[in-house]
């Protein structure tokens, strides 16, 4: 379709390079970043994503442009879209997928639940039934969530914890996207990691997130709503600089082992795992709020309020000890430090369109 010599062009694996990988969700916050780690150290790159409107679409060109300039080619579509995917895979041997478009969000989902089903459960079936047929087979790796854990109360979480308790229909898509990950791999021999990133924050961040709303709010003085549980107890969360999550990411492509294929010619189990990527430190988010307004010097009009019944969890806390075992993920960014990155780039791209924010 016109894109051909592109997409080859963009796969091409440079000296350093060893793989040639699919990044779906590419224009996305952490397909972004996860894109522009793998180009730098030579891998090939070719980018998917619908750019769909569920925040700034600006934000998504302006991604965008920071991939092109690295010479990261984004095709424009959707991974429900079979042809399509046939059709690149028939153009470029991928020997990974970092599966990282979803719809996100967990309160979205009261609005717009047919959004979830969409990308999170038939998208990725679809994208999961041309790896399978593709020759060679791709190692898939894909985001999960910590959402996956919902009610349960033991903390801090690790994978081996209860998750038939999602409080979202979020938690539930990527619930279920586990599973689907595991009769793949049962059936078609196809290798396959799910992370489930921990509340992932940093430069070129999302919009919906709270740090990115509450410092929009704070800056502008509009009132910020931060939620509080039985006895006044505050929200908290792991959160986790970006960094930290994309060499997570890419410490699981590079132990991810290859599928083994199907159909009598199996070579052995095929790999099928699933890890934590937090920070093992979660924070109040009263505490989030101060660091910001420490930041930007600026005093939050805050807004204490009892928690809705909406979605979110209390709290989440990971246990990163198999991720550190088997990726060698080691977190090494406290979040009075990332949020400083994050406040730094944030006041450097929206302070007004002739200044345009650098990576
Ligand atoms: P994001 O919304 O910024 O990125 C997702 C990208 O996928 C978007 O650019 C979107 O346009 C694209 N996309 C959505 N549906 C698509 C479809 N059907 N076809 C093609 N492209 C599509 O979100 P993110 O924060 O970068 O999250 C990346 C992944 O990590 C997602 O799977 C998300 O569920 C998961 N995750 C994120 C966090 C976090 O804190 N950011 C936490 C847990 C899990």
């Amino acid at each position: 379709p016109g894109w051909e010599s592109q997409v080859r062009s963009s796969a091409k694996v440079r000296s350093g390079g060893r793989f040639t990988v699919l990044v779906t969700g590419a224009a996305g916050f952490v397909g972004t970043h996860v894109s522009l780690a793998l180009k730098r150290r030579g891998d090939g790159v070719i980018g998917l994503d619908n750019f769909n409107d569920y925040y700034d679409a600006k934000l998504k060109r302006d991604r965008r442009s920071q991939l092109d300039k690295s010479g990261i080619f984004v095709i424009e579509g959707d991974i429900n879209d079979r042809e399509l995917l046939e059709k690149l895979f028939d153009v470029v041997p991928f020997t990974h997928v970092m599966h990282l478009a979803a719809q996100a969000g967990v309160r979205y989902a009261m609005k717009n639940p047919s959004s979830y089903v969409h990308s999170n459960i038939a998208g990725f079936v679809n994208l999961l039934e041309v790896c399978k047929s593709a020759n060679p087979q791709p190692a898939i790796v894909w985001a999960s969530s910590s959402s996956v854990y919902g009610l349960n109360t033991k903390v801090p979480f690790s994978e081996k914890d209860r998750t038939d308790r999602p409080a979202s229909l979020y938690a539930a898509t990527k619930k279920a996207g586990e599973e689907i990950a595991h009769t793949y791999n049962h059936i078609y021999g196809l290798s396959i990691t799910g992370l489930r990133f921990f509340t992932v924050y940093g430069p070129w961040g999302r919009p919906d997130m709270a740090y990115f709303f509450f410092t929009k709010h704070i800056l502008s003085g509009k009132q910020i709503e931060i939620f509080e549980g039985p006895n006044h107890r505050s929200v908290a969360r792991d959160f986790t600089y970006i960094d930290d999550i994309v060499k997570g990411c890419l410490g699981a492509l590079d132990t991810a082992k290859k599928s083994t294929g199907s159909g009598g010619k199996k070579r052995g189990p095929a790999q099928l795992r699933v890890f934590n990527l937090g920070n093992t430190s979660p924070v109040p988010v009263t505490r989030l709020v101060s660091i910001l307004e420490k930041l930007l010097k600026v005093k939050a009009n805050k807004k204490l309020m009892p928690m809705p019944s909406n979605g979110d969890v209390m709290f989440t806390h990971a246990n990163i000890s198999s991720a550190q075992r088997e990726l060698g993920y080691k977190p090494t960014t406290d979040l009075e430090t990332g949020l400083k990155k994050f406040v730094h780039w944030y006041l450097k791209y929206y302070s007004g369109s002739k200044k345009r924010s650098s990576w």
